[in-house]
């Protein structure tokens, strides 16, 4: 058998899990926009001297060298670039990214590298988001909804929000209907379409086009009324019981 060489990898990843492994190593579950979700092994991580141990709880940013393996991939050194503490001060914001890393490692596969830079920048936005931003715990609920869409959007359940999805015909403002079936927006002339739908507003079918195109700093410039945050909370999770029931 030939010896392989040992292989160095240079990526950022975000941390999503981290457990312990044999007696002093870690093992991670972090994400790399160019390798996906990886498993890493970190040696020593457990003993008390070792450096590395900090910089890899869950929701850390760093710049790591990876260390290819013929069975698994170490972690040869990390440079950590965020470690997002008003987050871990604050327990509705862990909370809120603690769902947001569990929806990552939910909905992804390993090593699936389609996606993949997409879903950790939009990952690493929404974590600066919530570190960089106070809001009320409603906001973060509302904030997290608007990741949940765009990262549906990524791994591609774009909701179609500009032509009726049974007749094509550009949607005009009045009576429409969001069609789970179809994932998308339905107009009256259509609504006879016996597959699970909900009225839409106009509002809502306009927050949800700006927000699938623009980050979450300008997102929070919208002047959003209570009922509409509440209709788009309710259309995400909609959209996730319907697709990944
Ligand atoms: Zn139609």
């Amino acid at each position: 058998m030939l010896n392989v060489m040992e292989e160095t990898y240079i990526t950022k990843i975000i941390v999503l899990n981290r457990w312990i492994h044999r007696e002093h190593d870690s093992k991670i579950l972090a994400f790399s926009p160019e390798l996906g979700k990886i498993d890493l092994v970190v040696r020593g991580a457990q003993k008390n001297t070792s450096k590395l141990s900090a910089h890899i709880e869950p929701m850390n940013l760093g710049k790591v060298m990876i260390v290819r393996g013929r069975n698994c991939d170490y972690l040869g050194g990390i440079d950590n670039e965020r470690n997002f503490r008003n987050i871990k001060t604050d327990f509705d914001k862990i909370r809120f990214s603690s769902q947001a890393l569990k929806t990552v490692e939910k909905y992804t596969f390993r090593s699936d590298t389609n996606d993949s830079y997409e879903i950790f920048s939009l990952l690493a936005e929404f974590l600066n988001f919530l570190n960089d931003f106070n809001k009320s715990i409603n906001d973060y609920l509302l904030f997290y909804a608007f990741f949940k869409l765009k990262f549906l959007a990524i791994i591609g359940f774009l909701p179609e929000m500009y032509k009726c999805t049974k007749c094509g015909r550009k949607i005009i403002p009045g009576m429409n209907y969001f069609s789970f079936a179809s994932g998308g927006v339905v107009c009256i002339n259509c609504d006879n379409v016996g597959s699970k739908k909900l009225t839409i507003s106009d509002s809502c079918v306009k927050v949800i086009r700006f927000s699938l195109y623009n980050d979450f700093v300008d997102i929070q410039k919208l002047n959003m009324a209570e009922e509409q945050k509440k209709e788009l909370i309710r259309i995400v999770q909609l959209l996730y019981q319907y697709n990944f029931k």
